[in-house]
């Protein structure tokens, strides 16, 4: 790896190419527990030229190369496993266009998620996928993972908002998919290809994206439940009543308790379950919904029903979610955070199952997510260290994803498949899938420099 970081570091200069081992170890590993490699060195490039000649020498000399945001991945996409080159586009962070006339805005791919959204903000507009990591999580990341976020059961997810791509190809090629038309059938979708890829196909450099106007209003509400299945049914019954919150989140009795020992949010610690929901739009529909979900709440037994008589409230409601992981992460060493989603007709099942199966392999799980969305996050707080536990953790996950996929779900709802996911895939898609998919793989990166080792072998 000598010759690579002498040779690249003639494209980078030595600021922008590291190689000691202080600087490696930082860039081995993302936000997935238990989990680490090596890089033989990490590029920072700044520009799309920089990439591209990356790309080829990597593509000449079979370097393996690991696409990187923020590394704040949850199923281990950038942890470089192959050694190799880390390409890191941090610095790739330049917001190139807001146009609030055809609504979209144009960005480098190391641009943070929350920059979108305050851009956006600025103009009245809103950029609605809001992952709970996007004060940190950068939209190529976003775009590689197709991240969800608390408001996709209403807006849905990063796919939905990417209108085009700048892509560098295996070979090093720059190409570009899509553009500000709003209809388009011009070929294959060809950036639908590159979403949710994982670095496998290739690199994003810039991503077009579409905003949406500002709802005019938003209410918030917090549920609390004495029965976690009363909590599932009230989400089934609300969706069954026709309406669409932008976000339903549920939270059990151990991520409750770990949120209020860390946030102070004024949680219920006697509550079971607690479900915060908010909807948006015109501020008389918003009424209406906020009214019809309170008491569609309490029908199904929820002992109180808070709503937000301020925005500084609604904050800090909506807190209490999204410092879940934060708050669970602290409890223990290691925290396995997984995205097991079923049909949201299954939730009560599903979130039945995850408890049965914590007692039987005496595990700790405390479990919260996008109930609305039918995606929950069951997370394992254990210690790597203790290997009787890890592997009894390991034999609980394996239960839990076989019964989602039984349910009719799947294995990852939204932290994609990367390493940690990788020995579930065939069961969850079958021989067939998988194979078109390894096709594809081969097609566009046939010498497999591209995150190899990622998503299946
Ligand atoms: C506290 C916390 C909360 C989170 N909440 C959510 C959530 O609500 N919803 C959700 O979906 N996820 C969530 N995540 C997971 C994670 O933040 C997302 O997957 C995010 O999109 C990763 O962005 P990143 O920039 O950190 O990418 P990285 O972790 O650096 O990379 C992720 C994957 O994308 C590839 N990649 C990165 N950039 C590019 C690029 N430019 N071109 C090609 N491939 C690329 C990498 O190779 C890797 O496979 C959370 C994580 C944390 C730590």
């Amino acid at each position: 790896m000598q010759k690579v970081a002498s040779d690249l570091t003639k494209v980078l200069g030595p600021d922008r190419l590291l190689w000691e081992r202080e600087h490696l170890l930082t860039y081995g590993f993302d936000g997935t527990a238990a989990l680490s490699g090596e890089a033989g060195c990490v590029a920072l490039p700044k520009s799309v030229a920089e990439v591209a000649q990356i790309v080829r020498y990597a593509a000449a000399n079979r370097v393996p190369i690991v696409t990187r945001g923020s590394g704040t991945g949850l199923s281990g996409g950038s942890v470089p496993v192959a050694g190799g080159i880390v390409l890191c586009l941090a610095q790739m962070d330049q917001v190139l266009e807001l146009d609030p006339k055809n609504l979209t805005i144009r960005v480098e791919s190391g641009v943070v998620t929350q920059k979108v959204a305050e851009l956006a903000d600025g103009v009245g507009l809103l950029y609605p996928p809001d992952p709970g990591s996007m004060r940190i999580s950068t939209i190529g990341g976003n775009v590689a993972e197709n991240s969800g976020g608390l408001r996709g059961l209403k807006y849905g997810v990063t796919r939905d908002y990417v209108m085009g791509l700048e892509v560098v190809l295996a070979d090093g090629e720059v190409v570009s998919f899509g553009n500000k038309c709003v209809k388009d059938v011009a070929g294959y979708s060809m950036k639908d290809v590159f979403i949710g890829s994982e670095g496998t196909l290739g690199v994003i450099t810039k991503v077009l994206l579409q905003l949406v106007p500002k709802p005019a209003a938003k209410e918030t509400l917090l549920a609390t439940f004495s029965q976690m299945d009363a909590a599932a049914e009230t989400v089934s019954a609300i969706i069954a009543a026709k309406i669409i919150p932008c976000t339903l989140e549920f939270l059990d009795k151990i991520t409750i308790r770990c949120v209020e020992e860390y946030a102070h949010v004024g949680l219920p610690l006697d509550a079971e379950a607690i479900l915060l929901m908010e909807t948006d739009g015109h501020p008389v529909v918003v009424r209406e919904e906020a009214k019809q979900m309170a008491e569609i709440a309490r029908q199904h037994g929820a002992g109180a029903v808070q709503v937000a008589q301020t925005p500084e409230e609604a904050a800090r409601l909506a807190t209490a979610r999204r410092v879940a992981f934060s708050a669970l992460a602290r409890v223990s060493p290691t925290t396995i955070l997984e995205d097991a989603t079923v049909p949201r007709s299954e939730l009560a099942d599903m979130v039945r199952f995850i408890q049965q199966t914590a007692a039987k392999y005496a595990v700790r799980v405390g479990t919260f997510g996008h109930m609305g969305d039918g995606n929950l996050h069951p997370t394992f707080l254990t210690d790597e260290k203790n290997t009787a536990e890890m592997a009894r953790v390991e034999k609980a996950m394996a239960e839990i994803f076989d019964h989602a996929v039984a349910l009719g779900g799947t294995i990852t709802g939204e932290h994609g498949v990367g390493l940690a996911k990788k020995a579930f895939l065939p069961k969850a898609i079958g021989d067939a899938s998988l194979e078109t998919m390894r096709q594809l793989k081969r097609t566009l990166d046939p010498n497999n420099v591209l995150n190899p080792g990622k998503i299946f072998d």
